[in-house]
């Protein structure tokens, strides 16, 4: 009988001993959290002069940000290109009066009120809980940023259920390059077939993963129908949490 390489069964977890998970959007609600600090830009710096609504400042800002990330995964660009860039553009969609000078400070204090973000997704915590129960050990693996991710963790009370964290600024390297799942194996001292990525981006946390050769599993919220892929697709947490 031929393997269905994107059904979860129990036996898919045989020979893993270190389970990396995807911070944003996979176990911290990136973007619940985001819209809740750019929400809050939108209040305190009156932004309403150049966007009716706070949902029309977000949208844009989300659509410059989503570009310019696309471009950064690629390697196309620098972090701090993105970082100035991603503020600037949609204040000059605007045309805010001020959008150069608040294009210029936005970045920091987004990220400053990101990090107190603490909103995760549901079941994140009891999936954690369980691997450890079960005896994985769990990373972090993530393309975030150094300074912002660290803070994350710790105001989520994710610190204690996580044994690794590696970051793509570590070594300057980013999901989906193979350099930087090596990198993570030689910090667990694991080979590639010890290895698990859950990650909800098929073309960077997926993508590496099985390039690396390890397993993978894509968390996908809005994935309705099993697709045939050679990974299985989860529309939630507990999915993984009932099968281990
Ligand atoms: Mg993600």
């Amino acid at each position: 009988m031929v393997e269905n390489k994107s059904v979860l069964t129990p036996q898919f977890f045989n020979g893993i001993s270190v389970v990396w998970v995807d911070l944003d959007d996979t176990i911290w609600d990136f973007r619940a959290n985001s819209r809740v600090a750019l929400r809050g830009l939108y209040d305190d710096y009156s932004l309403s002069d150049a966007f009716t609504t706070p949902e029309e400042w977000i949208t844009c800002y989300e659509r410059h940000n989503h570009a310019l990330w696309d471009q950064y995964n690629k390697g196309l660009i620098e972090k701090e290109y993105l970082m100035k860039e991603r503020f600037l553009r949609p204040l000059l969609e605007g045309k805010h009066r001020a959008a150069t000078e608040l294009g210029n400070r936005f970045d920091r204090e987004y990220l400053d009120r990101l990090a107190e973000c603490t909103e995760l997704i549901p079941g994140a915590i009891s999936l954690l809980t369980k691997l450890r129960e079960r005896g994985y050990r769990i990373g972090i693996l993530s393309n975030g940023f150094v300074e912002v991710q660290h803070r994350k963790i710790r105001n989520s009370g994710l610190s204690s259920l996580i044994d690794y964290i590696v970051l793509s600024d570590d070594i300057g390297i980013n999901k989906p390059d193979v350099r930087l799942y090596r990198h993570a194996e030689k910090v667990a001292g694991v080979s590639a077939a010890e290895c698990l990525m859950i990650g909800d981006n098929p073309d960077t946390d997926i993508a590496g993963a099985l390039n690396a050769g390890w397993k993978a599993i894509l968390f996908d919220r809005n994935s309705g129908a099993t697709r045939s892929t050679p990974f299985p697709t989860v529309e939630s947490l507990s999915v993984i949490a009932e099968v281990i």
